[in-house]
């Protein structure tokens, strides 16, 4: 007797289902799924017991015909694609017409369904797991798909064993349909558990009814302060919203990101989304967000996983570097009391002041004021005592601006009156000085406090950069060439990379089939590891096409001087002094942190104020 045998069909889908059917959330991603794929404007969604007892979704979309009813519980059979070039540009969110047949093979399943909009005659076809012999019956049923899986895991116990608690298995549950939900604004979505309504969110028409949305599901602080991205260039487009750094997470739970309307997790993403936080993110803190990518979906592969969670860009390079110089613009115009670029690129969004953001865990005081007031005007830098921010002239050493900066804080300060009929700036003017640590000013909402120490690094930091930057990466040969090991496909991406090395002030050739020589590195990281760095600058290129650690290595050691040549605490300033440092923090890039990702400022309105004194009430 042969050896080889072919698995019954049933026994064929559980395998494939081992790869789609995890837990209740993942039978609930798929129908979810189709109802979208199948036009639904309205998706009711009810659980019980966490779903192992039952999921039921039902759609509004185009429904399946009679015929049709039984092929949408086989495998291998869908209505999405019907050729491999369809595959290339697939926009439905399925595509493998296994779905139905996994779920069917390890659970029981109803579908009923109804394709005509003038008649209430539906067909209801049912398949538990047997041979995947489906029976039909006609029922009543309006156009549209209602799908009931019941019994999850009866017939394979082993999986039903890795089940979590009724609540944990609901949480699961609950994300995806808050994932849907944030994919798909036009659609409104009921979910339902043990017969009590947990969301019903109903479709958007309005980006204030999406923000709404985003505000349910998300939870109203991130939309307080978030800022709507919206950036497009030669066809690839972003749009979203991001959460201010102030408002980061201890987790990367409140990261949401699409690729044309699918969910995906992708660390090209997220590392590109990561890297222009960096600068601004307190450490060991995660940006929240939730974006939207669209482009070609012929340079995409959506075929890369079952769950269809990962995607492949043709071009991932080009995709990195978009996202992230579209996110590190915007992050660094956050500016007190700044204009929105004129592209359009940040907006501003209707923000209220939580009532209490600590006991929420968040750094997130400072974000809502000085957004608002991005009408006023800031006055020119250069009007208090002649200092000024622009790029550092070429030439210079670091020390130069290092002592100018500290020299400024004594300088001859100019008088108040200079302010004389100016509109009030967004941070105000100096009141007084607290403890010798923070500035007490006055500007049009109210109060506003600053950390003037954490503010002064952030601009001491953010110059140093500008005067590094205005140098170009110079590079220096090593005395002696050091070779390093490497393997053979590490060799091959070191010289397929040669000239973004060069960039980087590298100077590298392959000196053997395993082995490169570093002749030249570049000039500030003298002290570094440079075996090491070139190593994971090397990784970075193979894995994202694109490094940042050098500039990161730079800025490291930039923010450790600008740390050293701050005001520190205890300093006493004069009145004309705090105002040039809160005109500074104006035109500063990312002066909303220091530069380890700590606001420098906060702000009471009158409003808030009055509250606490519990006047007018
Ligand atoms: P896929 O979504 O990859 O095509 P599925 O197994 O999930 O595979 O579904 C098989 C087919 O059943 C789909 O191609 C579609 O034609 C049909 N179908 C499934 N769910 C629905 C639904 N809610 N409304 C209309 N048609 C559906
Ligand atoms: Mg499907």
């Amino acid at each position: 007797m042969s050896k080889i045998r072919l698995l019954s069909p049933r026994l064929a889908n559980q395998i494939a289902a081992g790869e789609v059917v995890e837990r209740p959330a993942s039978v609930l991603k798929e129908l979810l799924e189709n109802a979208l794929d199948a036009g639904a404007t309205k998706v009711e969604i009810d659980v019980e017991e966490g779903g192992v007892q039952q999921i039921r979704v039902r759609d509004d979309g185009i429904g399946i015909g009679q015929d049709d009813l039984p092929l949408a519980l086989s495998r291998h059979a869908t209505s999405k694609i019907y050729t491999l070039d369809d595959l290339e540009g697939v926009a439905t969110l399925g595509f493998r017409g296994e779905a139905l047949a996994s779920i069917s093979s390890v659970a029981r399943l109803t579908m009923t369904s109804n394709d005509s909009e003038s008649s209430m005659q539906g067909w209801s076809a049912f398949s538990e797991g047997r041979e995947m012999e489906v029976q039909i019956q006609p029922v009543a049923h309006p156009r549209g798909t209602t799908v009931e899986v019941r019994d999850l895991f009866f017939n394979t116990p082993a999986r039903r064993k890795f089940l979590r608690t009724e609540k944990t298995e609901f949480n699961h549950l609950e994300e995806v349909v808050k994932r849907q939900a944030l994919s798909r604004f036009d659609v409104s979505f009921y979910l339902r558990h043990n017969q009590r309504g947990i969301h019903a969110l109903r479709a958007c028409k309005s980006q204030a009814e999406m923000e709404r949305r985003i505000a349910s599901v998300c939870g109203p602080a991130f939309m307080e302060s978030a800022l709507f991205v919206e950036h497009e260039v030669n066809g690839i487009k972003l749009w979203g919203w991001i959460a201010l750094p102030t408002f980061s997470r201890s987790q990367a739970d409140l990261q949401h990101f699409f690729v044309n309307g699918r969910v995906v997790r992708d660390k090209l993403v997220s590392h590109a989304i990561r890297q222009a936080y960096a600068d601004v993110l307190f450490h060991g803190r995660h940006p929240a967000y939730v974006l939207y990518l669209e482009l070609d979906p012929n340079i995409v592969d959506v075929n890369v996983h079952p769950t269809k969670h990962e995607v492949r860009f043709r071009d991932g390079r080009t995709v990195h570097n978009f996202l992230f110089s579209s996110l590190h613009r915007v992050l660094a115009d956050v500016r007190p009391g700044d204009n929105p670029a004129p592209t359009q690129y940040v907006q501003q969004m209707p923000a209220a002041v939580p009532a209490d953001p600590l006991a929420r865990g968040e750094f997130q005081g400072q974000a809502s004021m000085g957004l608002q007031s991005h009408g006023a005007a800031v006055a020119a830098p250069a009007m208090f005592g002649g200092y000024s921010l622009s790029p550092a002239p070429s030439g210079g050493d670091i020390s130069d601006h290092m002592q100018a900066s500290r020299d400024f804080y004594q300088a001859p300060a100019p008088s108040l009156e200079a302010q004389g009929s100016e509109e009030v700036p967004p941070l105000g003017f100096a009141i007084a000085q607290l403890k010798g640590i923070y500035i007490l000013a006055e500007n049009a909402q109210g109060l506003v406090v600053v950390d003037m120490h954490a503010a002064h690094e952030r601009i001491t930091y953010e110059r140093l950069k500008l005067a590094v930057d205005g140098e170009g990466i110079r590079t220096q040969p090593l005395l002696v060439p050091q070779s390093m090991a490497l393997s053979a496909k590490e060799v091959d991406g070191a010289e397929q990379f040669a000239e973004e090395f060069a960039k980087l002030g590298f100077g590298i050739e392959a000196a053997g089939e395993e082995s490169v020589l570093i002749r030249h590195i570049p000039v500030n990281l003298a002290q570094a590891d440079v075996l090491q760095l070139v190593r994971d600058v090397l990784a970075d290129f193979l894995t994202y096409g694109t490094s940042d650690r050098v500039q990161q290595q730079r800025n490291e050691i930039l923010a450790t001087m600008a740390c050293h040549g701050s005001v520190r605490a205890n300093r006493r300033l004069t009145i004309p002094e705090m105002n040039a440092l809160l005109r500074d923090m104006e035109a500063t890039e990312r002066s909303g942190q220091c530069n380890h990702g700590r606001p420098t400022w906060t702000a009471m309105s009158m409003a808030e104020l009055d509250k606490l004194f519990l006047r007018g009430q």
